[in-house]
């Protein structure tokens, strides 16, 4: 109770000051238009355009809404005090990121506190009032003040604030029934509030697409905020206004959820306080059909670039106007006439004499006609049916949007006519638009039965009709329309703007689906039918730009990996898409005794690498059948080659130091853990063997057994990407069974040489290797009489093939040859006839390395059809709705995340236990780990395959990484010790362990 009394203390103190500050800032500047209760002292030419136009909504819309709230009183008008000051820190944050990069994470809960605080007020008022008689009004106020927290929501904040406005409409309705013949101030309080919403969502969709638009190039948020004068110290009025309040403490903050001081992800600081009990016991159950996930047409955003702010319907209808009860207004509300809700208007709707400088939005009108007498700055037609649009001339744009059965009819000049999901649109254009030479462009897009009538160009001497494709532009000129259908097209994507003119050839599904969504915000049908590394791959170069206020420049692109920022690297940060189960528990914030700060910082920065420089090119590597050379230079560089060969920094071999300033000493098991993860998110064995493959198992015996030459000699190279190598064990003739390898080496008479003479098949990287660490006999039958040889291609009688296999095309399985190679003695590996020794000395590290692999390909089945499952539709519901596809991820996640657990445990134990006996005593489990591991992903390749249903069945496109995992089963299952023979040692194995400690069976 004494936190309640004191964040409404502290919320009197910040609303008094704000009230000051209102009135200070009327007072000095009493005709400004736009100016909001929330401007400071920023000059507004100095402002962004995405704060203008805040400030404008917060004049337009909060302050009728906010002048019903007093009128109505009492509680109502304390609460809305409330609502001044968080959308007054809601402003201050805006125009903070318009001058800020992206803070990290962890600095959003201090950025966002002013905002949760008041709005924390707003939720306790209405909490603590129950039995008030104006309940309902607060809960609207309540209900839909969340509507905030789309700073913290991406990338779709606007259906999310649609969400809240729902939740609101609720009390609303119950208000305006109660009042509707009582007292109308009330009434028009609960309109005025969905009214401010719908502004609200009209705004972030034009400004925030896909979540707050940061400033790439600008400032450090924290400092910037730091520097900034705080929010409630706009011009004090005259006589000095008390101090603002302090900030809130953590322990305050805590007690409400938030959690000012806590690394915690800025969305649960913001809503942290939402979700205590009793704030939310009021909360009315959101129907299926608003939620976003059920209904993934509530997350579209299209973007209408040039359009004014708009009253957006709650849920627009492709060329449907919407009937509605609201009363009719024509009003100029600052420098915007608004003409909305006209039905059946027998006079016509006229705007006389309007300002140069006006805009002019009309809304859901029908059967009427509206006449704009002069020139203005812009019209939109918005939602309206069967009415008609009669203007002098316009400076920029008449916009037509989501309109059924419409006319315009310009009698003087407008340059651009923009018609944008409307069915039947008449336009006619006057001889003086096109006199000289003067053009129209006729903007088409999502859009049926458009005309253009020229006056003054038909036969008689009167308008000529055309039909205006359903394409994107189209010029009137000298009368004539051309369409050029095929030069400027370009499209939104997740609030990018691509200019895809010279991509319509290219683009796998034909040009024809690119022409239909020319002009628009196509996020929805991209995610639709691609995969993100499309736009990695294909995006840099189509890139123009972006939609929203700071962020229209297109992000500086990090020249390296290594330039990239690190996120996520500190602890209970998140990390990755949060898709439950398809990251490990401790990219979820999950505490870990095994991850400390240098893991997380090698996760970001391995992510960064592989997003980079691989993702977006794996399936044309993988179809080519090879890795670039130029792939292994860059991977040595960042220093990821040497964190694949064990669990020790390999110091005086690496061609650079361990990455993120981990020193060798702190090298631990899971550093390469998370290197491997990470890669193996590209969902590519063949890209992830190719490039570590051979390294992986072929240079571990020379660093652990190789004479200090060979070592000096071949290491650095192989670290440094110069050179590769690989591990030649399997036969033709033995595979499991190694002890019958038949390759032979024999030493020449004078014990210099041996000759080698023998095929080894299914060698990962031979194809390209430069070394090959090969068993070889060197002596009698059985496992006593092999040794290990160090053969190089340049010796001659090396041949190698590429093998045709189902999966792992990259990483150039091969067919080797060994002619009467003359291979000096010098290049054996540890001991004459000792081979056997050498190589499963490092079983337990490939197996390892294959268990964590596939468990990554296990995740990434999971993941990609998890995504998937969120957009597919069938018979009416989407595929995750329907509790059998359910039950598939609920099975996959089960079995990887045990799997993965295992794997930790393991590890742990490579890392602490004296290594003679961890070839005893982790022998077994990790032979059956390994089995797991891959019986794990092939269970997953599986389902995830069969819920893509057919696209899984074709190469590249959406379930790319499926696809081609799915080949690759058995590329896991097979090698490193096969799944019967795996299960068997890992019994076998354990059971002599368990004899040996003396256990009790
Ligand atoms: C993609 C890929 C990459 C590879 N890379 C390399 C490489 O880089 N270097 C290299 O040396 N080798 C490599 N191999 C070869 C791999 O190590 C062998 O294929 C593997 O050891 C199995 O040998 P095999 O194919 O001869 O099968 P076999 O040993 O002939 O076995 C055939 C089947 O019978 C089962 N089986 C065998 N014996 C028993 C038993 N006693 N009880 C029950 N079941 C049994 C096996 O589990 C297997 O399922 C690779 C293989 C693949 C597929």
């Amino acid at each position: 109770m004494s936190d309640l009394s004191t964040v409404l203390k502290r919320l009197e103190a910040a609303t008094q000051r704000l009230e000051e500050m209102v009135s200070g800032t009327r007072a000095s500047a009493p005709s400004a238009p736009g100016a909001s209760p929330a401007s400071s002292a920023e000059a507004p030419a100095a402002l962004p355009l995405s704060v203008i136009e805040f400030d404008a909504l917060l004049d337009a819309h909060f302050r009728a809404f906010e002048s019903k709230a007093q009128a109505v009183g009492g509680l109502v008008s304390d609460q809305v005090a409330s609502l001044a000051a968080a959308l007054k820190a809601q402003r201050e944050f805006i125009l903070l990121a318009s001058k800020a990069k992206k803070p990290a994470q962890t600095d959003l809960p201090a950025l966002l506190a002013p905002t949760q605080t008041h709005l924390e007020a707003v939720i306790k008022l209405r909490e603590s009032s129950r039995s008030s008689p104006l309940f309902n009004h607060l809960s609207i106020v309540s209900e839909g003040i969340p509507a905030l927290g789309w700073v913290a929501v991406e990338p779709t904040p606007v259906p999310y604030i649609g969400e809240m406005k729902d939740a609101a409409q609720f009390y609303s309705n119950r208000v305006i029934k109660e009042y509707r013949d009582k007292d109308k101030n009330h009434v028009e309080f609960a309109q005025l509030f969905t009214v401010l919403l719908t502004e609200l969502q009209a705004y972030v969709k034009k400004f925030h697409t896909t979540g707050v638009a940061w400033n790439m190039k600008g400032g450090d948020a924290k400092s910037l905020a730091a520097s900034a004068p705080a929010a409630s110290s706009a011009p004090a009025p005259a006589g000095g206004a008390p101090p603002p309040p302090p900030p809130p403490s953590a322990a305050q903050l805590e007690k409400f959820g938030g959690a000012a001081s806590a690394p915690a992800a800025a969305s649960a600081s913001l809503f942290s306080a939402l979700n205590k009990e009793g704030l939310t016991s009021g909360l009315r159950k959101v129907d299926k059909s608003e939620m976003t996930h059920k209904n993934p047409e509530l997350r579209a955003t299209s973007v209408v670039a040039a359009a004014p702010s708009k009253p957006a319907a709650a849920a627009p209808k492709f060329g449907g106007a919407v009937a509605s009860k609201a009363p009719p207004k024509c009003a100029l509300e600052g420098s915007k006439w608004v003409v909305e809700n006209y039905f059946n208007s027998a006079e016509p709707i006229v705007i006389e004499n309007p300002e140069l400088r006006h805009t002019v939005y009309i809304y859901n009108c029908q059967n009427s006609t509206i006449q704009v007498k002069g020139k203005v700055n812009a019209v939109t037609l918005d939602n309206c049916k069967k009415s008609g649009l009669l203007l002098e001339s316009v400076v920029s744009t008449v916009d037509v949007v989501n309109c059924k059965s419409v006319q315009v009819q310009i009698t003087g000049k407008a340059p651009t006519v923009a018609i944008d999901k409307t069915d039947g649109c008449q336009v006619y254009l006057s001889k003086e638009s096109v006199a000289n030479g003067a053009e129209v462009e006729v903007l088409t897009a999502m859009s049926s039965e458009c005309n253009v009538l020229v006056d003054g160009e038909g036969e008689d001497g009167g308008f000529v009709e055309r039909a205006v494709p359903e394409q994107i532009k189209n010029t009137v000129k000298a009368g004539k329309m051309e369409s050029s259908i095929e030069s400027d097209v370009w499209i939104i994507v997740h609030g990018k703007v691509y200019d895809v003119t010279n991509f319509l050839a290219d683009h796998p599904g034909g040009k024809k689906v690119l022409l239909k969504v020319a002009g628009t915000d196509a996020s929805k049908q991209f995610d639709q039918f691609h995969n993100a590394a499309v736009l990695d791959k294909f995006g840099p170069d189509l890139l123009k730009g972006s939609i929203g206020g700071a962020a229209e420049v297109p992000a500086p692109v990090a020249e390296t990996a290594a330039d990239a920022e690190l996120v996520g690297t500190e602890s209970g940060e998140s990390f990755g898409d949060l898709v439950p189960f398809g990251d490990p528990y401790w990219y979820q914030d999950w505490g870990s005794p095994f991850y400390n700060q240098t893991h997380r910082k090698l996760r970001s920065y391995v992510r960064n690498f592989v997003e980079k420089e691989i993702m977006p090119f794996c399936h044309e590597w993988d179809e080519a059948k090879a890795v670039p050379k130029s792939l292994f230079k860059k991977a040595a560089q960042a220093g990821l080659l040497p964190c694949m060969v064990g669990s020790h920094w390999p110091t005086e071999y690496a061609p650079v130091p361990p990455p993120v300033g981990i020193k060798p000493e702190e090298f631990d098991a899971f550093h390469p853990l998370v290197v491997c993860d990470e890669l193996c998110r590209t969902g590519s064995g063949g890209v992830a063997w190719g490039l570590v493959g051979g390294m992986g198992i072929g240079l571990p015996p020379i660093i652990h057994f190789g004479s200090p030459e060979m070592k000096a000699r071949v290491v650095p190279q192989v670290l440094s990407g110069d050179k590769f190598i690989c591990l030649a064990i399997t036969e033709p003739y033995a595979g499991s069974d190694v002890a019958n390898l038949k390759c032979e080496a024999k030493k020449t008479p004078d014990g210099k040489h041996f000759i080698v003479n023998g095929e080894k098949k299914w060698i990962t990287n031979g194809v390209f290797a430069d070394y090959f660490t090969v068993a070889c006999r060197t002596g009698d039958e059985g496992m006593g009489g092999l040794s290990l040889l160090l053969i190089e291609r340049t010796m001659p009688g090396v041949t190698t093939r590429q093998m045709n296999c189902s999966g792992v095309w990259a990483s150039g399985t091969s067919y080797v040859t060994f002619e009467d190679v003359k291979v000096p003695v010098e290049n054996l590996i540890g001991k004459e006839n000792k081979g056997f020794k050498c190589i499963m000395y490092n079983f337990n590290n490939e197996r390892m390395g294959i268990a964590m692999q596939a468990t990554r390909f296990a995740r990434v089945c999971y993941e990609d059809a998890m995504k998937y499952a969120h957009k597919r539709k069938t018979f009416g519901k989407l595929l995750i709705d329907h509790p059998v596809i359910r039950n598939k991820f609920a099975h996959m996640a089960r079995k990887i995340e045990a799997t993965h657990a295992w794997m930790e445990i393991l590890l742990y134990q490579s890392q602490t236990m004296d290594p003679d006996l961890q070839m005893l005593k982790l022998g077994g489990p990790v032979a059956l780990l390994k089995a797991q591991s891959t019986q794990t992903f092939e269970y997953c390749a599986r389902e995830a395959a069969q819920i893509f249903g057919g696209l899984a069945y074709s190469r590249g496109g959406q379930a790319e990484r499926v696809e081609r995992l799915y080949r690759e089963v058995r590329a896991y299952a097979i090698p490193g010790g096969s799944e019967e023979i795996m299960l068997e040692l890992g019994i076998r194995q354990s059971l002599k362990v368990a004899e040996f400690m003396g256990s009790k069976m």
